[in-house]
């Protein structure tokens, strides 16, 4: 009966049945933490485009110095799970577009922030400290954990195995080593690359709306809060855009960052390949237009799109209904009549996903490059920044003068089972629950044990269905410390929020901080956002009265029904130190842990094999002579597991080549970092397997000769010891015209 249930995917959540079967696994085998410790696996510059120049006045006397940077952080794009739906057997297969990491540093002469954004699914506790540990090694105290944010763009198509809580763990195949470094790495190298190139520079602010591109997947819990609240605002999401300029003091482009609420879940949960997604499209295309003939993820100008309040914001602008009878999902639970929580999809607004995530991608891209063009509103001051560590567990909030109320130990409830619009359960679970369920809570006592009477009611009305706060074993099952964070660079505050906070979460924590900051006349016109996915993952961050509802992203808030109020108390202490210039008073806070056992459940991979007759890198299915564009290219090689390829960073398992007969030489005009090439690495038997490469010519591509390449390595056993060979195959040449007539 479990079996047929076993597979299941929850946004940005675990699979329940996963877990509780690994659980299972684990007792029933009789590992033990010390056996478990035994299967411990260890743990540019290209010419750039005469950029419009900024039509204020000239330069300020003192400006700001700005770095800018970028580096790929791609891991082993094979066998890991993707980060985000939460189904481990959801594992890669290959790259429609490379992840990276983009780094921006401003210092104001005495004082210097720095904001990552990284094309992963969240930052991880774990991930930031070791991150933190690399920059002191190479920079002593100039970056740490009070002046650098580590944000992921929530992309749900990047690597996992990057986590030390036991909850994270078991969706990812444990720590996976291989898949956390590439990451480390590439954040720390997109630091360099800003540190090394920081020059005098301008600022500018400025900011939009994008209507029809996203769209609350939560709309019941919304309705929850009070009217007089919502009537404040126009829709159930926020649609702005919030863009700042980099540029220097000629006004030449350095770059741009920018923040807008939607879930990078243009992508679903039945794509294999590691991609950026929509937030990452629109920076492809940024980059692209501006750094005119590099290559993707080359070239000095960095575009980096950061998610914000989204914890209830979906991409599919279609929206949900019941994708096997045509039928309206139920409105609070998002299940159908037939199937239920599983069966009730959103969609949109493209036909497949890649065209969903183009089309966002798009819109998101459109609308800043014409705030980019526009922006005149320039910062000036100086830079702040502000970091506590919490007990989140343990957090007295004062309401009011007389009225106290305290954040609880973790737990997620039942809804948080069911998943949401953007991928649901399949078990019998639906949102909106605030009752038990006799057969799962007997499963989970007979696990886990009864959650206590203390977490319960203080959980209270979540139905408790894991109660992480309560499960240590082998490792805590939730963060209990937190980092909250604040950084501003002039009228512009920056709140690092550890989780996702929805629509109107994220709204209270502008509101306070904005009135926090400007209590002191040194704020005025601040500009507060929220970016989303940083420096430690929490699930969830609902407002008290969409928690009453328990819908997933309620169910997900895992420090009860007052994670907000405790959050907005903490920012506001921090805002306050800031505007006092007390910051460096602030109590550090407990230290998080950093587990030094922690372990991998993900084998090596196996000695690769090739069919009869055949060897690596030699093509199986040939490419035809001749395509018009707009087709699409496919041809197949024989391949070996692109894990062991080791660290790809920064190079490429295929190639589209165009001939030059004036040179008699191949030019590289795209790489597996393209969003027009698809690498499919598709896992056969016996450690065999092949690569599909397909290249969806444009519109634009020129008419001429090409080829198609692929490079890899596969691994033998010579007596014992593994070694690892380089291979490579090339398609045969073909043509590509612009009409099928033409010659
Ligand atoms: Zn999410």
């Amino acid at each position: 009966m479990c079996r047929s249930m076993a597979r299941k995917a929850v946004c940005c959540g675990l699979g329940s049945l996963e877990l509780l079967l690994m659980v299972l696994f684990l007792l029933m085998t009789g590992i033990s933490v010390g056996l478990i410790t035994v299967l411990a696996v260890n743990l540019n510059s290209q010419t750039q485009e005469p950029e419009e120049t900024v039509p204020s006045a000239k330069p300020p006397e003192n400006p700001f110095l700005i770095g800018v940077g970028r580096a790929d952080c791609t891991g082993p794009v094979g066998d890991i799970p993707l980060m985000g739906y939460a189904n481990s057997d959801q594992t890669a297969g290959g790259i429609h577009t490379r992840l990276f990491s983009r780094a921006f540093i401003v210092d104001d002469g005495s004082k210097r922030v720095v904001f990552v954004s990284a094309e992963i699914g969240m930052v991880s506790q774990r991930l930031r400290l070791e991150v933190l540990k690399e920059l002191e090694l190479k920079y002593g105290d100039l970056y740490r954990q009070d002046n650098v944010i580590l944000s992921g763009t929530h992309t749900h198509s990047g690597l996992a195995g990057y986590f030390q809580y036991t909850l994270f763990m078991i969706t990812s195949k444990g720590y996976i080593k291989s898949s956390i470094q590439p990451i480390v790495n590439g954040i720390v190298k997109s630091i360099d690359v800003a540190h090394n190139n920081m020059r005098p520079g301008r600022i500018f602010l400025n900011k939009g709306e994008i209507v029809g591109s996203n769209l609350n997947r939560s709309p019941h819990s919304y309705m929850n809060n009070p009217k007089e609240e919502r009537e404040r605002y126009k829709s159930n999401t926020d649609e702005q855009i919030v863009t700042l300029k980099f540029t220097d003091l000629d006004g030449d482009g350095m770059g741009i960052f920018s923040w807008f609420a939607v879930h990078p879940v243009s992508m679903n949960y039945t794509n294999r390949m590691v991609s950026s997604d929509n937030l990452g499209y629109a920076s492809y295309l940024f980059e692209q237009e501006k750094n005119i003939g590099s290559l993707p993820g080359e070239g000095p100008f960095v575009a980096a799109f950061a998610t914000s309040n989204s914890g209830d914001v979906s991409p599919n602008t279609r929206g949900p209904y019941c994708v096997n009878t045509g039928d309206k999902c139920d409105y609070l639970n998002s299940s159908c009549p037939i199937g239920g929580t599983k069966m009730c999809v959103a969609f949109g607004p493209g036909d497949d996903m890649f065209e969903s995530t183009r089309i966002i991608g798009e819109n998101i891209y459109r609308k800043a490059k014409e705030l980019y063009g526009s922006a005149e509103k320039e910062l000036h001051g100086s830079v702040h920044a502000a970091h506590q560590w919490v007990n989140m567990t343990d957090v007295t909030v004062q309401l009011n003068s007389t009225h106290s109320v305290k954040t609880c130990k973790p737990a997620l409830g039942h809804s948080f089972a069911a998943g949401t619009i953007d991928g649901g359960g399949d078990l019998n679970f639906t949102q909106g629950a605030v009752e038990g369920d006799p057969f799962w809570d007997g499963i989970r006592d007979t696990l886990f044990g009864t959650p206590s009477t203390e977490i319960q009611d203080c959980q209270n009305p979540k139905p408790i269905l894991f109660s992480t706060g309560e499960m240590n074993w082998p490792f805590p099952w939730h963060p209990a410390i937190v980092d909250v964070q604040i950084i501003t660079i002039g009228s512009v505050a920056i709140v690092a929020v550890p989780g996702e906070a929805t629509t109107m979460s994220g709204r209270r924590i502008r509101e306070a901080v904005k009135q926090e900051l400007e209590m002191h006349n040194t704020f005025t016109n601040t500009e507060v956002v929220v970016t989303g996915l940083c420096n430690v993952y929490t699930h969830y961050i609902t407002t008290f009265e969409e928690y009453q509802v328990q819908r997933y992203e309620g169910a997900s808030t895992i420090y009860g029904p007052h994670t907000l109020s405790a959050y907005i108390q903490h920012f506001r202490g921090l805002a306050k130190a800031i505007v006092e210039g007390k910051v460096g008073e602030l109590p550090k806070g407990p230290e998080p842990p950093f587990f030094s056992n922690v372990f991998s459940l993900l084998a090596e991979p196996p000695v690769d094999k090739v069919p009869e007759n055949t060897t690596f890198g030699q093509v199986l299915e040939q490419v035809d002579s001749l395509y018009k564009v707009g087709e699409v290219v496919s041809v197949t090689f024989v391949a070996g597991n692109p894990r062991n390829s080791g660290d790809m960073r920064g190079k490429t398992f295929i190639t589209v080549e165009k001939f030059h007969n004036s040179t008699d030489t191949w030019e590289v005009i795209h790489t597996d970092a393209s969003w027009e090439t698809r690498f499919h690495w598709i896992k056969g038997s016996g450690g065999q397997s092949n690569a599909t490469v397909e290249w969806h010519i444009p519109l634009s591509a020129e008419s001429g000769t090409y080829r198609i390449r692929h490079f890899g390595h596969y691994k033998q056993r010579v007596i014992i010891t593994p070694v690892i060979t380089a291979y490579e195959g090339a398609s045969d040449v073909f043509q590509v015209t612009k009409t099928l007539y033409s010659h």
